[in-house]
């Protein structure tokens, strides 16, 4: 890593390039671990979502043309279930092609060809916009999480949440009172298909309710019966 990624940053940001095209997305790539992020290559949704499973990533950026599922379906994807970063990147300049980007939830919007200081800034600015560079923390009950620094606390005291039991807390709480479905919550925890058990998922939710409810019948988080969880009530910004 180089010196100057870490100069004045407290974290330095993961960006995933989805582009089937080698040599455009190396570039691309190059542009941006120059710029100091910590820069992810993915040639496809596939490659990405593989990705997602195994690393934190906070912004993609994802070229609409891709062979299998294509870019304005994975961005829809992305989009429904993680507040991630998203800056799309397109061949068609035409406004429509715009305008139905931004509608799917993207942040941001660049035409090809990708001038790569421009894109640099975009993504600063998408950062900056967002919050996302101030540490997410939300208040949820009488817990503060902090999604960064991956802590739960009621004052001084810390809930001793398990990797498992945070990252399915994180997603609940990135997806605010939305429905996250156990196979998307097993996906997070479960590192082989053989853990593929959907009870694994319903056990750790069961030891996270014990760990941050006060009392029973009054939980924090909601059961969607045949779906999967959410949150009781919105998390707040503090
Ligand atoms: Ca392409």
């Amino acid at each position: 890593m180089q010196d100057r990624s870490r100069k004045g940053n407290r974290h330095v940001y993961s960006v995933a390039v989805v582009e089937d095209e080698a040599l455009t997305r190396k570039a691309i790539a190059l542009s941006l671990r120059e710029a100091g992020y910590d820069v992810h290559e993915a040639s496809d949704a596939f490659a990405c979502r593989a990705l997602m499973r195994q690393q934190r990533l906070d912004m993609v950026v994802l070229d609409l043309g891709l062979p299998g599922i294509d870019g304005m379906s994975f961005a829809r994807e992305l989009r429904s279930r993680s507040d991630i970063g998203l800056i799309v990147v397109t061949r068609q300049a035409a406004p429509a092609a715009r305008i139905a980007a931004l509608d799917i939830g993207a942040d941001d919007y660049l035409v090809k060809p990708v001038h790569y200081g421009e894109l640099a800034a975009r993504i600063r600015s998408v950062m900056r916009r967002s919050g996302r560079d101030r540490g997410r923390r939300r208040k949820l009950g009488r817990w503060a999480v902090d999604l960064e620094a991956r802590t739960v606390n009621d004052g001084p005291h810390n809930a001793n949440l398990t990797r498992g039991e945070f990252d399915i807390l994180a997603r609940l709480v990135q997806a605010g009172t939305k429905i996250v479905t156990r196979q998307e919550l097993l996906s997070l925890i479960s590192r082989t298909p053989q853990e593929s058990d959907l009870r694994s998922v319903d056990a750790l939710v069961s030891r996270l309710r014990r760990k941050l409810d006060a009392t029973e019948g009054d939980s924090l988080i909601a059961t969607a019966p045949g779906f999967g969880y959410r949150l009781a009530a919105a998390p707040e910004e503090p």
